[in-house]
């Protein structure tokens, strides 16, 4: 078993909402729980839009999207709404041309998509650029997707160092595998970012040096604080992180001379 899941409804009810479609005879079907039609931050440098798919395999506490992490609270009625969903997709996307540069895929985690792959050829046939945003859990998805120059710019949460993966991204995660995925994007990814939501009392000043040596070597690195905007998954990390602080541009100066560009955002 690749995820010892802490919570046996984390897989469960995230089979319950995908598996049920896997016999769908659509030719492009990806669920998709949310569409911004624009912004101008997730992309960097293009004007984007982003959209968002249902489940996650990861309980990261701070998580400021719990309705997309627990797949349960993602409801569709049928195969019709699925359909619709992507018609309605991709009839924007066909409006779009040559207002938006390109096309953010976020979750939730992507690549539990069964047919993200096909998606985003679809995305990528009517000329847009496609960023995947993803936890890194699944290489051999994005190995394909990179091999065959699908997308265009990555972005993978390293979550803590491996010692503290467990408790900062929830669940029992498959290190090997977030290695992989590592390597694959430094190696294949035509441009990348690896970035962490750093979380006062989850992390430790000392694990960034340790993440900064793993990562030695990458074109680009980003810190982002934690910030709590009222909606979080697990609401008692707030007792858990009160009064605590970290120092972001201390943190940077362990990557400083180790990662190409080191950003705080
Ligand atoms: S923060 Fe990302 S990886 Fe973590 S639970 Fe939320 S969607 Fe999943």
């Amino acid at each position: 078993m690749i995820w010892r899941y802490r919570r046996k409804e984390t897989k469960e009810n995230f089979e319950a909402i995908v598996g049920k479609y896997f016999s769908l005879k659509v030719f492009v079907f990806m669920l998709i729980a949310g569409l911004q039609k624009m912004t101008l931050i997730d992309y960097p440098g293009k004007v984007a839009a982003t959209v968002f798919t249902p489940g996650c395999n990861f309980r990261c506490p701070f998580c400021h999207n719990p309705e997309l992490v627990h797949s349960s609270h993602f409801t569709v009625h049928g195969n019709e709404q699925v359909e619709k969903r992507m018609d309605e997709f991709f009839e924007f996307l066909e409006m779009r041309r040559g207002k938006l540069d390109g096309i953010c895929i976020t979750g939730g985690e992507p690549t539990l998509q069964p047919n993200l792959v096909e998606f985003i050829k679809k995305v990528k046939g009517l000329g847009f650029a496609v960023k995947l945003d993803s936890n890194g859990t699944r290489p051999g998805v994005l190995r394909k997707l990179l091999k065959s120059r699908l997308v265009d710019y990555v972005a993978m949460d390293i979550k803590a160092s491996p010692e503290n993966y467990a408790r900062v991204c929830g669940v029992e995660a498959n290190l090997e595998k977030i290695k992989k995925s590592v390597e694959l994007i430094r190696d294949l990814a035509d441009d990348y970012e690896f970035r962490t939501t750093v979380v006062s009392g989850l992390h430790s000043e000392e694990e960034f040096k340790e993440i900064a040596d793993w990562l030695s070597g990458s074109r680009r690195y980003v810190l982002q604080a934690f910030q709590d905007q009222g909606k979080i998954l697990d609401p008692k990390l707030r007792k858990e992180i009160a009064g605590k602080s970290i120092d972001l541009e201390k943190l940077k100066s362990f990557f400083v001379g180790k990662v190409r560009e080191v950003l705080i955002h």
